[in-house]
């Protein structure tokens, strides 16, 4: 009888499991895949996220991957640009782009050293109950063979398809409909850095990665898919010859692409209900945005952590553990708000005119450049930083004119 069984052993599984564990509970991690592994992803790491795995004692094995640091960003849409980086974030002054075989190989590991029992190839089918509680899992072993595992408590980090969501029937709340889908690969001959850039409803992301790589994504609204999809390669140039030509240029004298692209339509934004008797999910299982913040992976590690934290005060017998459950669901929803907001926003690739005031505004003032890019990081709440009075003080400071000084969605000018 396990204390808990977390199925999916990614980036919010794992450090569950791996959390627990270091409490001294039993617990079992299950996944269908093999580690390492690639998943559909790409794999951008805010310093929010890194200060976990810092916390974790586990950053110090990411850099010697030979991840290159990144201690710069651009940001742009349409014609308004900014630079910059945040300054420190808990202590980290800069970000990484990992391979998720790389990742997710650390964090597994990490599990499987903290005690927790990995299996590996086990593909869950069922959720068990027991007088209206959850009471373990079943599903196929890598042989073929069905098998059942027993415990007071179970948590779906299976993904946005969480079988364990299905299996208990969490219901979907704020559901936004998804806003595109992505092509991307990986390149060498490159030495571009960091960028995210918007233009014409149409946008790319760069990173640099392992193995002297840069990533390179590009993100189209859901209409052009047919489209795009009858020439990729060309397609995926014209992206950036549309957004910024000289990188386009760039693109097509040195850059070499050295795998192949992956391509997917990505799932519609939502919060599920995340908390009931004997269950809980986190990461993309409980709480899905769109990929153009790159924001999944921290929220995977920040509300992961959060989950087993909750967990530990209900396995100790401290408080009833599916209070402790519902308590760590509320949390995550209220404190993931903002960053859901701005990621939704965004990934519409045509802004809100307030959106491009503000942005307009920041590309001229440090001092706000600043606090915007501490905002992108974790280190910064976006209900501050597009709070009203915040965006005044802005805009006298640099002097917008009235007729531009939008300061909500709705678009209310003073
Ligand atoms: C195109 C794209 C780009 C992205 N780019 C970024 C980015 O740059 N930065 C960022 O932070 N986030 C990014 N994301 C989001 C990020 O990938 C997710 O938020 C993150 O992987 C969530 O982690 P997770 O552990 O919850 O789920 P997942 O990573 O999806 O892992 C779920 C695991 O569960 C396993 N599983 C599923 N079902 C079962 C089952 N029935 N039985 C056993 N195992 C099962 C799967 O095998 C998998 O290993 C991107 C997503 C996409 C689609």
């Amino acid at each position: 009888m396990y204390d808990v069984i977390v199925v999916g052993a990614r980036c919010s599984g794992s450090p569950v499991a791996m959390l627990l564990a270091r409490y001294g509970y039993r617990v079992l991690v299950v996944d269908r895949a093999t580690f390492p592994s690639d998943t559909i992803s790409t794999h951008f790491i805010h310093q929010a996220g890194l200060a976990r795995l810092n916390a974790w004692g586990l950053l110090g094995r990411l850099q010697a991957t030979g991840v290159p640091p990144v201690r710069h960003m651009r940001f742009s849409i349409a014609d308004i640009y900014t630079e910059g980086f945040a300054d420190s974030v808990e202590g980290l002054t800069e970000v990484y782009c990992p391979r998720r075989t790389v990742l997710d190989k650390i964090l597994v590991d990490a599990a499987r050293e903290a005690g927790a029992e990995v299996i590996e190839r086990f593909t869950t089918t069922d959720v068990l109950f027991e007088g209206g509680r959850t009471a373990g899992i079943r599903g196929l072993a890598g042989d073929g063979t069905e098998k059942e595992f027993r415990g007071r408590f179970v948590v779906g980090a299976d993904g946005s398809s969480s079988t364990v969501a299905a299996k208990v029937n969490a219901e979907f709340h704020r559901v936004i409909p998804a806003a595109g889908f992505v092509y991307y690969s990986y390149y060498s001959g490159l030495d571009w850095g960091h960028h995210n850039r918007i233009r014409d409803e149409q946008q790319f992301a760069t990173c640099p990665t392992n193995d002297g790589l840069h990533m390179l994504a590009v993100m189209r609204k859901p209409d052009r898919y047919r489209e795009f999809r009858a020439d990729v390669e060309g397609s995926f140039q014209s992206v950036f010859d549309r957004v910024v030509p000289e990188l386009g240029e760039d693109l097509r004298a040195r850059g070499r692409r050295e795998e192949n692209f992956r391509a997917i339509r990505y799932a519609d934004n939502y919060y599920r209900q995340s908390h009931g008797p004997g269950w809980a999910l986190v990461g993309d299982a409980g709480y899905h945005k769109d990929p153009i913040t790159g924001w999944g992976i921290t929220d995977a590690f920040k509300y992961g952590e959060m989950l087993a934290d909750h967990l530990h005060l209900g396995l100790s017998g401290e408080r009833s553990i599916d209070d402790a459950v519902a308590e760590y669901a509320r949390r995550r929803d209220e404190e993931s708000a903002g960053v859901f907001q701005l990621t939704v926003t965004m990934a519409s690739l045509t802004p809100p005119p307030f959106f491009y005031s503000a942005l307009n505004a920041v590309s001229q003032s440090p001092d706000y450049l600043k606090k915007f890019f501490a905002m992108v990081a974790g280190g910064y709440p976006g209900e501050e930083f597009f709070a009203p009075q915040n965006l005044e003080k802005l805009y006298e400071e640099v002097g917008t004119p009235p007729e531009r000084r939008l300061l909500t969605a709705s678009g209310v000018a003073h």
